[in-house]
């Protein structure tokens, strides 16, 4: 049995490895299964061409986020077309497995952490048993699906195909647009988080629990990506990384003990409730240099009506220590959250300008398969991901509109970014084989007016 694991190519700024392919790819690799994986984004494949290099593959996985469920449509028809059979995976796979078989001709979705019910589906296909009572799968034929139980202990995977994601071998496109070290490896040391914001998809992809790996187990990753692949900075892609404080401690002192020289970021975002002082010290001791807080709004209404469980005050604590301490602080804030308005927007504007902040990532709602706006909001919007994720709007709210909602989001990222520190900040860190990627951002996000418009 041939398995190849791929993702299509999309329209994105922001091209980094694919962890979750790779996890994949390692279990069955652990497993004694040959299997290819092939990153067609990275590479820049179109879909036909990545159809006809999937000729000699039995089995085809492919990763799934929302945002380019189209591209994963197309490809699964055309690899149909060959005579594959087509599994695919992912969070919009595990939030909505029914309707992905339904809107694609692939054979079965896999739900849940993908390691090892795609290790089963494959022995089972080449086995020629039926996977119907695999659990995690999800086929045509299923009546009563079973969820797969997480693993427990995160330590027992293995590290990610690295070989197959050599972060040497992709292009200055990463988490958060500017670093400051070049090859960037992202490394998770968690699953799930236990809040439920209501525009987050992860309280259903993870049932709001939450894993850790060993501080050990960790920094062993880490340190093999230093030597082995020239890694210079690490970005955290968890979900909640700093949720338990013994946790991201532990990995702090573990980085400092072996003595890793390596930066690290959280493009992902922390919460500004999970940060105090000594944990932040000890953060930039360990080679943190930049952290960015999920604030999403400065209006406590809003805050409160999606279930932030995060106050204004907290916000600026947060920033004002990780300021303090040396760090640089990104707010990460969402325009077009239910109850927003033209007030809220200024509210929010005012706050972020107001603290000690060097960068911002202003986003335009979308409503995510999976979270509980989708359940409440999937109506209003346009049919799901026909639109540019993040750039165009998912859902308007009451009294505003579309085009209010991209204008404001432009005049917020240039009334901030515009300004000495900001803006010092930033063309500090760019290196110059970056700039067609931060131009793409710059168009994307209509930072300059509507340049990024789709089509
Ligand atoms: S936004 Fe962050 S804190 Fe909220 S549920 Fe999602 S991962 Fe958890």
């Amino acid at each position: 049995m041939n398995v190849i694991i791929t993702r299509p190519r999309y329209r994105t700024h922001l091209i980094t490895p694919p962890l979750g392919m790779a996890y994949v790819a390692s279990h069955l690799k652990k497993n004694n299964l040959a299997v290819e994986l092939i990153d067609a984004l990275k590479d820049n494949i179109a879909n036909a061409e990545l159809a006809e290099r999937c000729a000699a593959a039995d089995i085809v996985g492919i990763f799934c986020m929302s945002d380019y469920f189209w591209e994963v449509r197309d490809l699964a028809a055309k690899l149909k077309a060959a005579g594959k059979t087509v599994v695919i995976g992912g969070p919009h796979a595990t939030v909505m497995p029914q309707e992905t078989l339904k809107d694609t001709l692939a054979d079965y979705c896999v739900v849940g952490e993908g390691e090892q019910t795609m290790l089963e589906l494959v022995l089972a296909l080449r086995n020629k048993k039926d996977p119907v009572n695999i659990p995690g799968v999800y086929s045509r034929s299923t009546v009563k699906f079973v969820p797969r139980d997480f693993f427990v202990d995160l330590d027992v995977l293995a590290f990610p195909a690295w070989e197959d994601i050599d972060p040497r071998t992709y292009p200055p496109a990463p988490h958060g647009a500017v670093v400051r070290a070049f090859p960037v490896a992202p490394v998770t040391t968690s699953r799930g988080c236990p809040f439920s914001c209501h525009f987050c998809a992860s309280p259903k992809i993870w049932n709001r629990q939450i894993r850790f790996r060993s501080a050990k187990n960790v920094a062993d990753e880490i340190q093999m990506l230093v030597k082995e692949y020239g890694v210079k900075e690490i970005h955290f892609e968890d979900d909640n990384l700093t949720l338990k404080k013994e946790h991201i401690q532990g990995i702090c002192e573990e980085i400092l003990r072996r003595k890793i020289k390596v930066y690290w970021a959280t493009p992902n975002g922390i919460r500004v409730d999970s940060v105090d002082e000594e944990l932040l010290k000890l953060m930039k001791k360990s080679g943190c240099y930049s952290v960015a807080f999920g604030i999403e709004s400065g209006s406590q209404e809003i805050l409160d009506h999606i279930e932030k469980g995060t106050d204004i005050a907290r916000i600026c604590a947060a920033v004002k220590l990780a300021s303090k301490a040396g760090l640089i602080t990104q707010a990460f804030i969402i325009f077009g959250l239910p109850k927003e308005s033209k007030a809220t927007i200024k509210e929010t504007l005012k706050l972020v300008l107001s603290l000690p902040l060097h960068k911002a990532q202003f986003l335009l709602l979308d409503i995510l398969p999976g979270s509980a706006l989708w359940d409440s909001l999937r109506q209003q919007g346009p049919e799901y991901f026909r639109k540019r994720s993040y750039q165009e709007p998912g859902y308007v709210p009451e009294g505003l509109t579309a085009d209010y909602l991209i204008k404001a989001r432009s005049e917020a990222f240039r009334r901030f970014h515009l300004r000495p520190k900001q803006a010092g900040t930033l063309l500090r860190m760019l290196k110059l084989r970056q700039i067609k990627f931060v131009f793409q951002r710059v168009m994307d996000f209509s930072i300059f007016g509507r340049l990024g418009k789709k089509g």
